[in-house]
């Protein structure tokens, strides 16, 4: 396989989006395994939509992702010179020329029913440079054809392409040119992007003919698409990669996930590291079919490399989230996390999850009032009863703590399982969580105490329950 060189060139006009996630891991994938390169630019000539704080959060998120690039990030505002002269050149050679029409004088020309579009007014008015002015391509009439990887030929008609603006009546050189430059000078060899830049192609077509550059091949992704089949969007749906870094979503999974979305490995098989991927992707096996971005799939995929990632390598991935609930305060609280942690990381699909099944062994739990009510009305004297025989238990381990309260549970007519119930959440504040008697080992005698002995009161404060 020939060395790829491939950009990812993301425009900095909002959060990341899992689609870009996706789109930068096949760029990735492809560079590793063709031994090229990964060539990160920053598309950022639109001055009105681009803002800082978004290259940085692209940056971040690339590196979090683990997607590194060889070259850049290549900024397209410090290129602008560079687009210009390739727009002199379409000018020398009679393939631009200047327009001065604003849209509504193109509308206001145009008879009822003809097609949208620029009408090729000015196209032999021979006009020069000015303030007001825009420098349009001059499009040959005849069919475009563009051989796509994933598409086969796409042709695009005679007529259908409009004389398109290259640079701005402001003098800003427009992305299709910008672009068509940039792949030119960075030698791109294959083009690996959305969807949604089909309809540019053509025109990157045409001005690779019009500049005589080799234009590199094309491949277009399939479009991400909810569970109601509509195009994924910032405003409907979660899309941003940052919010499921939040969430404590694993970066690999999260790739792993993506990487299924638009490529299919010709089997069942869905984990793969990062190495098999990058031995496995075939660019032969994109599909075309829109993709179903499933959140309930993608945090199964979760569950999945989170049950199988050791405690360390959870706390560092949730740092900020085990930091919150005091987990990390010291070596002692650390290293009791470690030890809870491969009993809660098999029940949550997060490690947002995780943290919050953590936070009892760390911070005095908040029992919910309406759980308290659920209790039957013995759960104050069989707590009061499990006070009582913990209080003097040896050694106070798990192994010991199920054999006591098994005991207890039988003499108070009960079962291990109804009696686990209050203690439960007298301990850890929820009715779920982890296995309780290597919960409560880790969380220690004189804490269990404590708290039985909190819920008890409370129970009290209660009184007896209505019939
Ligand atoms: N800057 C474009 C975008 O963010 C990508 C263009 C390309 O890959 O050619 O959608």
């Amino acid at each position: 396989m020939a060395p790829e060189r491939v950009r990812f060139a993301p425009s900095p006009t909002g959060m990341f989006h899992v689609g870009s996630a996706r789109t930068a891991l096949y760029n990735w994938v492809v560079a590793r395994q063709s031994g090229g390169a990964f060539i990160l630019r920053i598309d950022d000539t639109d001055e009105e939509r681009n803002r800082e704080d978004w290259v940085d959060g692209i940056l971040s998120a690339l590196r979090w992702l683990g997607l590194t690039w060889d070259e850049g990030p290549i900024r397209q505002s410090s290129r602008l010179e560079r687009y210009r002269e390739a727009a002199e050149k379409l000018l020398a050679s009679n393939q631009a020329y200047w327009c001065d029409c604003t849209r509504a004088a193109v509308d206001a020309r145009k008879p009822p029913g003809a097609p949208p579009g620029y009408d090729g007014f000015c196209r032999d008015r021979n006009l020069g440079p000015g303030p007001g002015r825009a420098l349009r391509f001059r499009v040959p009439d005849r069919d475009v054809v563009v051989e796509d990887l994933v598409r086969g030929s796409v042709t695009f008609p005679a007529g259908s392409i409009e004389d398109f603006i290259v640079v701005k009546s402001s003098g800003q050189p427009l992305y299709v040119l910008a672009n068509v430059v940039d792949d030119v000078d960075f030698a791109i060899t294959l083009v690996l992007r959305a969807e949604e830049h089909l309809p540019t192609t053509p025109k990157a077509v045409l001005l690779h003919e019009a500049l005589a550059t080799t234009p590199p091949r094309f491949a277009h992704l399939s479009f991400l698409v909810n569970a109601q089949r509509q195009k994924l969007s910032k405003r409907r749906d979660r899309v941003a990669v940052e919010d499921y870094r939040a969430l404590g979503v694993l970066p690999w999974a999260l790739l792993n996930y993506l990487a299924l979305l638009g490529w299919s490995p010709g089997g069942d098989e869905e984990f793969f590291s990062r190495e098999e991927l990058i031995e496995r992707f075939d660019l032969a096996r994109l599909q075309h079919a829109p993709a179903f971005f499933d959140e309930r799939k993608l945090l199964a995929f979760n569950q999945h490399y989170l049950a199988e990632a050791s405690s360390e390598d959870l706390i560092e991935a949730g740092h900020d989230l085990f930091a919150a609930i005091g987990a990390l305060d010291d070596e002692d609280r650390r290293s009791r996390l470690r030890e809870l942690l491969p009993l809660v990381a098999p029940r949550v699909r997060t490690l947002a999850e995780a943290a919050a099944m953590s936070r009892f062994l760390f911070r005095e739990p908040e029992v919910p009032a309406d759980e308290v009510e659920t209790l039957p009305p013995e759960a104050s004297s069989w707590l009061g009863a499990a006070e009582d025989a913990l209080s003097t238990l040896e050694p106070f381990d798990a192994a010991s703590i199920e054999a006591s309260l098994r005991r207890l549970a039988s003499s108070l007519g009960t079962t291990l399982r109804a009696l686990q119930a209050p203690i439960r959440l007298a301990t850890t504040g929820a009715r779920v969580g982890p296995p309780l008697f290597a919960a409560l080992e880790l969380l220690g005698r004189a804490a269990t105490l404590r708290r039985l002995e909190r819920l008890i009161e409370r129970l009290g404060a209660r009184g007896p329950r209505a019939e």
